[in-house]
């Protein structure tokens, strides 16, 4: 789960990291009072979840709180990336010397909390991690001992070659870790981690992603979601009880289990093809999961044609035909369908889709490759 930049500054400053006044507002107005209460100048930034807000022109710097409104009123009602602003954050602006990156993520590899540190802050870390990797200094933490003395020197010192400065950031960095442990986040960044001419450290920017495994464990953290600012079709598939993540593809799949997606997914990028989303519809699966399956598939403009690839034992091949048609005639399908249904009542699901344009492919491979076809045209 994501949260925003607010919320986030919120947490770390519970954590002890230094962050800089401010106030969440809705409107102009309330963005003039802010600033005057704050102090000027103040940074007037959006508050949506996606990443290069900066670049898309959602974070602004005022002088006086006239210009604050003034900011505010334009990045109020922005589209970026897909999301409308409508809320902004008026922060306390400082004066920036160097700018370094902080963050924290789950390491695959290691399978531990991984820690990366590196003094080119402020721009996309990604573009760093590409063209300068070596600027990136990682440090794989082991959870049983926490930050050792000599990784701290090694990333302090990396980013800093005076004292002060170097022992303020080992504090922050020894923050972020215990955020970032304590929330059971999947991910925690500060970029930038910015130091003052006069040698003081703030966190200007803060990203927190949550595991969504663990927001059992903290109801508080869990109340922070904003569903007007996630992708629709993600959250109606959690409400309808699905597994979805969207892709950038023309194929949308329609499968049973987690394994079985994955399949279907590596078979189609091994054809040739291109997915355009993961979706599982679980177990034992009504003719309803189905629909609701198609209706937020159907919402990307990308989809050139559905694949349902269903592996009948819980799940009910009949049970899964029925909601086809159902789909068909309650939406008005006009793109091509191909289905790949066997297992469990796999005859009478057969029998249920005769006479329709949904012939059954005989095995995943045919559906897989029918799929490509359709899409292409
Ligand atoms: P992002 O683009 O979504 O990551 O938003 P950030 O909060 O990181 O802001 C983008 C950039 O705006 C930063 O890298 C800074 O260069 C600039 N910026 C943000 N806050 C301040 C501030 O308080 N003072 C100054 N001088 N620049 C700021
Ligand atoms: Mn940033």
């Amino acid at each position: 789960m994501k949260i925003h930049e607010v919320d986030a500054r919120a947490l770390f400053a519970k954590y002890g990291v230094p962050v800089p006044p401010s106030r969440l507002v809705l409107s102009a107005d309330e963005a003039r009072a802010a600033a005057a209460e704050i102090g000027c100048p103040v940074v007037v930034k959006a508050q949506v979840l996606v990443g290069g807000r900066g670049k898309a022109g959602g974070v602004k710097l005022a002088a006086t709180p006239e210009e604050a409104a003034a900011k505010a009123g334009a990045i109020l009602g922005m589209d970026i990336k897909g999301i409308t602003v409508e809320k902004v954050l008026v922060a306390r602006a400082v004066d920036i010397a160097k700018e370094f990156y902080v963050g924290m993520v789950i390491d695959r590899r290691s399978r531990k909390p991984l820690m990366m540190v590196s003094p080119a802050g402020g721009i996309d870390i990604e573009e760093v991690a590409r063209t300068t990797p070596e600027k990136i200094i990682k440090v794989v933490i082991d959870p049983i001992f926490g930050i050792l003395p000599f990784q701290m020197r090694r990333m302090t010192s990396s980013l800093s070659g005076d004292k002060e400065i170097a022992k303020k950031v080992g504090g922050i960095l020894a923050s972020l870790y215990k955020a970032f442990m304590a929330l059971d986040a999947s991910l925690a960044e500060i970029n930038p981690l910015v130091v003052t001419p006069a040698g003081e450290v703030w966190a200007i920017d803060a990203k927190i992603n949550i595991d969504d495994s663990g927001l059992y464990r903290h109801t508080d953290v869990a109340a922070l979601r904003d569903e007007s600012s996630e992708d629709r079709g993600e959250v109606e598939a959690r409400e309808a009880g699905l597994s979805f993540v969207k892709l950038d593809g023309t194929i949308g799949c329609i499968v049973n289990g987690a394994g079985l997606a994955m399949a279907t997914m590596d078979m189609i990028k091994h054809f040739g093809g291109e997915p355009a989303n993961f979706l599982d519809i679980g177990g034992s699966s009504s003719p309803d999961k189905v629909l609701s399956a198609m209706r937020i598939i159907l919402r990307d403009g990308n989809v050139k044609t559905i694949l349902i690839n269903i592996f009948g034992g819980i799940t009910r091949c009949d049970d899964v035909a029925t909601g086809l048609i159902e789909a068909k005639r309650e939406l008005g399908l006009d793109i091509p369908l191909v289905v790949r249904l066997t297992g469990t009542n796999e005859e009478r699901a057969r029998e249920i889709l005769k006479g329709t344009a949904l012939t059954p492919a005989a095995t995943m491979e045919e559906g897989v490759k029918r799929a490509i076809e359709a899409a292409k045209r």
